[in-house]
């Protein structure tokens, strides 16, 4: 499902901050674009915690690959549970 149509690259497994040695509950998703690698339309994600989010954007920023930064809750979620998983179960959502 693709609600708000962003275009973002479903997210599988855990939602674990992106951030270099950060264990983390992920809050937010990174949308990204390397126009080198990607098409224009193509989103990468990053996750990120409250702790890290400006860090991750900055360094995206800085590559003028970021797009957008979203609530994790906004991402598409890639499951391997089949359709039908509830996904009002994050645990820790205060
Ligand atoms: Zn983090």
């Amino acid at each position: 499902m693709d609600v708000l149509g962003l275009g973002a690259d479903p997210v599988a497994g855990e939602l674990v901050c992106s951030a270099k040695g950060c264990r983390s509950e992920a809050r937010w998703g990174l949308l990204w674009n390397n126009p080198r690698l990607h098409t224009p339309e193509r989103r990468k994600v990053w996750l990120a915690c409250d702790d890290h989010r400006e860090h991750l954007e900055q360094f995206l920023g800085a590559r003028s690959f970021w797009k957008q930064t979203v609530p994790v809750t906004d991402l598409d979620r890639a499951t391997d549970q089949g359709p039908d998983v509830p996904t009002d179960q994050e645990p820790g959502r205060a």
